[in-house]
């Protein structure tokens, strides 16, 4: 077993009489990079994170046995993880007047909400409003990366150039070859898993030892060979073989708790910002951390128009300060940012910073998930039980719509998740009828042998769904929040019907008798995979970042997150997020020096 050195400490005095050549607000995926890539080429950097630095393996726990919990992984009482009716029937705020005295998002209740209770946000105390919407959120060094599914996909230009192939929307102002060099730098700092498949629309990574597919996922690889399709080992943002330049990470020796609870990994085999970029960053000497700092207003030179640093609050004191940066770098995630950029008002930015173009908080859009199928391998039942869960993923099944072919009722396209073989607990346990001996022999017989898979849909950006700040509610520290006016539109059912009978002709074709379909779409927001609000493009006019994510109308000013995506593709998005941030973060630190922001 690999030991994980110690992070470095926290603790550090932060001189906020001191101008940072760079402050960054956020430290996910993003802001993680942003500071990675800075600090590395010399700037002295301060990252201000809203939520606390967690003992973060003691909230994980990965080794944790069910048995041994006293209560089997569940938070205590007073704790109460939003549900799907409750998405569906009520609209936001959805913790207004909950008798419970903690809510979290639906993923606290997947099993193990006790291991999330302290990453995901309380609901009571974020509130936000308008349209229906499951938004996920993680306020903790590190953000949702503490917990990410770690599926690490890159786009193509079937997603770069969308428009120029199908004629909606808008092209991104760059195409797949300005990024792949990016993707492979993250490959190669991070570790990912997988196998080369040599496909057009999902551009291959530099990729370490593979996940085995199980003999169910095998039979379905094979079979979809002759329709043309493919089913690829779960491509994982995870290290299989170590990352000799990290002291901070251990390989992964499948331990089974990827699939026991939502994410997290102890030994951080699965990528995570804090020991993946932000530990490595501080070793430089270059970057000062601040947590609990909620950042409300970016801060403006009232001669020149330039950003000049962060207003924020502390989370436990209240109490209000200012950060002084020569750059702002806000990497808050998709929604949080718009948030932020519309907080900042003044008289140069009279409708937020960096919003002359109308456009932040609009094109807002994301992933639709919901449809799926459960299939049966019969050739397992009554087989001996094998070791599959101890893997950071299941397969992939990648876009295989509107590629060549032009689908009658929808645009663009959607890839499968999913998994088959043993799993920690049976799922058919508690679907199988039955008593004492026979029913235990039913279950276990067939234990193995299911598979299943849910599919990852395109929402098309559209301007018209948007977010913007309610006038009329605050969150606990008096900070306006966000509105949505959100919806799923028609290209999206017609893409859901597609992937019920898609995903069921799939398992017919490899002989895996269908068991169940899913044909209910879940509440947007589900897939976690927000994008869009401060799109990049090659016009002022219509879009808010320019092709290194730098505010058109600020120029020390980025924002490096998904905000800055022009469409959503159907992959997702963090290992692009990612790519892009290290890429536009490489074109600051160089215009830095040349003095040109
Ligand atoms: C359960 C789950 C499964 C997922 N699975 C996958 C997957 O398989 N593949 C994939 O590609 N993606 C997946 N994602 C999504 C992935 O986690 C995000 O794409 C990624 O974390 C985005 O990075 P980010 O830096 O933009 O945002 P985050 O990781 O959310 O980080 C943003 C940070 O900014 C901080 N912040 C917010 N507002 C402020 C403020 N005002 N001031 C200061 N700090 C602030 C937050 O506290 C947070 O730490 C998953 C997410 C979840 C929760
Ligand atoms: S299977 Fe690998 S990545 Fe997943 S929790 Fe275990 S060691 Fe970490």
């Amino acid at each position: 077993m690999t030991l994980v050195r110690v992070a470095p400490p926290l603790a550090q005095d932060v001189d906020l009489s001191k101008t940072y050549d760079a402050v960054i607000v956020g430290s996910g995926a993003a802001g993680g990079m942003a500071a990675h890539v800075l600090t590395t080429r010399g700037l002295k950097v301060l990252m201000l994170e809203a939520g606390k630095k967690l003992p973060i393996e003691q909230e994980l726990r990965s080794m944790q046995w069910p048995y041994d919990h006293p209560r089997r992984g569940d938070a205590p009482p007073g704790y109460h993880s939003l549900s799907f009716n409750e998405y569906t029937i009520r609209t936001p705020p959805y913790a207004k007047n909950s008798t419970f005295k903690h809510v979290m998002s639906y993923v606290g209740g997947w099993g193990g909400s006790d291991y999330v209770k302290n990453i995901l946000v309380d609901e009571k105390d974020h509130p936000y409003s308008g349209t229906k919407y499951a938004w996920v959120r993680a306020r903790a060094l590190g953000g949702k990366t503490n917990i990410w599914g770690r599926l690490a996909l890159r786009l193509s230009d079937y997603d770069f150039k969308g428009k120029t192939h199908d004629g909606y929307g808008d092209d991104w102002p760059i195409a797949y070859a300005d990024l792949e060099p990016y993707y492979d730098k993250v490959d190669l700092y991070l570790g990912i898993s997988g196998v080369k498949e040599n496909l057009p629309h999902l551009p291959d990574s530099l990729f370490q030892r593979p996940n085995k597919l199980t003999f169910g996922e095998v039979k379905l690889r094979e079979s979809l060979k002759k329709m043309g399709r493919v089913v690829t080992p779960y491509r994982a943002g995870v290290t299989t073989d170590g990352v000799k330049h990290n002291r901070y990470r251990s390989k992964c020796y499948g331990r089974g708790a990827c699939d026991r609870r939502p994410g997290g990994c102890d030994i951080h085999a699965a990528f995570d910002s804090p020991t993946g970029l932000i530990y490595p960053a501080m070793d430089t000497g270059n970057l000062t951390i601040r947590t609990n700092s909620i950042a409300h207003e970016v801060l403006v030179d009232s001669n020149t128009g330039k950003a000049r640093g962060i207003a924020f609050i502390d989370s436990a004191t209240h109490q209000s300060y200012e950060a002084k940066a020569k750059v702002v770098i806000v990497a808050a995630s998709t929604l949080e940012s718009a948030r932020l950029l519309l907080l900042s008002r003044s008289s140069q930015h009279p409708n937020g910073i960096g919003n002359s173009s109308g456009h932040v908080g609009h094109n807002f859009c994301e992933h639709v998930m919901g449809p799926g199928v459960t299939g049966l391998v019969k050739d397992l039942v009554g087989k001996p039980p094998t070791l599959d869960d101890g893997l950071p993923g299941g397969f992939y099944i990648p876009r295989f719509r509107n590629l060549k072919d032009r689908q009658p009722g929808f645009v663009r396209g959607y890839g499968f998740e999913g998994s088959g073989g043993f799993s920690i607990f049976p799922g058919n346990a508690t679907g199988t009828p039955g008593f004492g001996a026979q029913f235990k022999k039913e279950v276990r017989d067939h234990a193995g042998a299911f598979i299943g898979m849910g599919a990852f849909g395109e929402v098309l950006a559209r301007y018209e769904n948007y977010v913007d700040l309610d006038p009329d509610s605050k969150d606990a520290w008096g900070v306006p929040v966000l509105r949505f006016h959100y919806q799923f539109g028609d290209n999206e059912r017609k893409m859901c019907e597609d992937m019920v009978v898609a995903g069921r002709e799939m398992f017919e074709a490899a002989g895996i008798e269908v068991v169940g379909t899913d044909e209910k779409i879940l509440t947007e927001g589900w897939s976690i995979h927000e994008l869009g609000t401060a799109r990049m493009g090659s016009d002022p006019k219509t879009s808010v970042l320019n092709q290194f994510q730098q505010s058109h109308d600020v120029k020390n000013l980025f924002v490096v997150d998904g905000s800055s995506h022009v469409s959503a593709s159907c992959q997702n998005p963090t290992w692009t997020i990612m790519a892009l941030a290290w890429r536009s973060c490489e074109y600051l630190a160089s215009e830095f020096k040349k003095g040109n922001v």
